[in-house]
């Protein structure tokens, strides 16, 4: 594993807080790390929401969940916080000088004097089929949820699902793919209507060959199925494209001893801290009396949470409110005059 980065500040999860965490840090002049374990930042509002309207941002009478985004990293530029994306934080503890050692799942580990857990309502990861040895088939044979279908022109291709983006896939395929076939483990898809409507087509007219079954192992070129019958039965393919569908896992968070209520982590209105000094908790994954899950609430939390965190890394400053309007020294690290 990779040498500890040591930082004043570790945010854990990219979403609208955990950006806007980063934001109010870096006007508290404490520079950040952020890890998320999805390939880019969002959260929710990338994850679920990217292309709807949202109405309830103050000051911003409609933007979409990328364009809230968007924003929110325009506005965090000037303090240049490293991103880590495409791992989740594993663990959490204390170190003897205080300090909280992290670890991902990439094995990259961070020393942090603060940390900032903004994992909403946990990491959205492609749920895995268990199967054994298939981990070993991922990325040349086995592909979850993937990204583009250019690669898979003129090969054999299994597509595994029944949702939305699995038939979508199916059908994309049709035209470039040289066999499509797709297995489910029943004969009902849970996708919208047209969709359904298409991918029957298909099948009628010999297009996409459907299976229904559940694979049950795979040696690289063949995979073998249960039927619900409980036959037995075998495909040949260049690649197997699984939907299994993407759930948000709070995950490893549940074991940092933070005293989780019903999956959230309680804190105080004050500073937004855990039962752990120096472990704040912002966003949809926290809870206290009132809790309200919007992102308006996380950004006031994380507010909030900066000036708590600023108070341990800076111990003997005292720090005076500034506003972004007339203050110099604000000006000066946002970058403006
Ligand atoms: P999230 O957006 O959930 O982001 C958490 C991030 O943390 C994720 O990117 C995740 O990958 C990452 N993460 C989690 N665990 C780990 C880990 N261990 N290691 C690394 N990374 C991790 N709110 C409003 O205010 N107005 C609205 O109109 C509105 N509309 C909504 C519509 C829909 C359909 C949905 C689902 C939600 C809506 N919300 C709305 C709620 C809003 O999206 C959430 O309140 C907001 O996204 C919470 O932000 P967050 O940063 O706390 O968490």
């Amino acid at each position: 594993s990779l040498a500890p980065i040591e930082c004043d500040a570790l945010v854990v999860g990219a979403g609208p807080v955990g950006l806007f965490q980063v934001f109010q840090l870096g006007l508290l002049e404490i520079s950040c790390h952020v890890v998320d374990a999805r390939p880019s930042a969002g959260g929710q509002c990338s994850q679920l929401y990217g292309d709807k309207p949202i109405y309830d941002i103050p000051g911003t009478p409609v933007t979409t969940g990328t364009g809230l985004v968007e924003s929110l990293l325009r506005q965090v530029e000037p303090f240049a916080p490293h991103f880590h994306f495409g791992q989740q934080v594993s663990t959490l503890e204390r170190q003897d000088d205080g300090r909280l050692l992290l670890g991902t799942s990439r094995g990259q580990s961070f020393l942090a004097r603060t940390v900032y857990i903004a994992a909403g309502v946990g990491a959205f990861l492609p749920r895995h089929i268990a199967l054994p040895g298939l981990p070993d088939f991922e990325g040349t044979r086995l592909f979850y949820h993937p990204e583009s279908l250019e690669r898979f022109a003129g090969q054999t291709v299994v597509v595994q699902g029944g949702d939305d983006e699995a038939l979508a896939a199916a059908l994309a395929l049709v035209d470039r793919a040289a066999q499509v076939t797709l297995v489910h483990r029943r004969d009902v898809f849970q996708a919208d209507e047209t969709l359904q409507a298409q991918v029957r087509a298909a099948i009628r007219a010999g297009q996409i060959k459907l299976v229904i079954g559940q694979p049950s192992a795979f040696d690289a070129h063949r995979m073998q199925l249960e039927t619900p019958e409980g036959a037995s039965l075998h495909l040949e393919l260049d690649a197997w494209l699984a939907y299994p569908g993407i759930s948000p896992r709070l995950g490893p968070i549940a074991d940092w001893g933070l005293q989780l209520a019903r999956k959230q982590v309680p804190v105080d209105t004050e500073r937004f801290q855990t039962c752990e000094p120096g472990v704040f908790a912002v966003g949809d994954v926290n809870t206290y009396p009132g809790k309200k899950k919007l992102i308006v609430c996380g950004f006031h939390e994380a507010t909030l949470a900066a000036w708590a965190g600023a108070a341990i890394v800076f111990p003997d400053k005292a720090i005076p409110l500034q506003y972004t309007t007339t203050s110099t020294r604000l000006h000066e690290l946002l970058g403006v005059d």
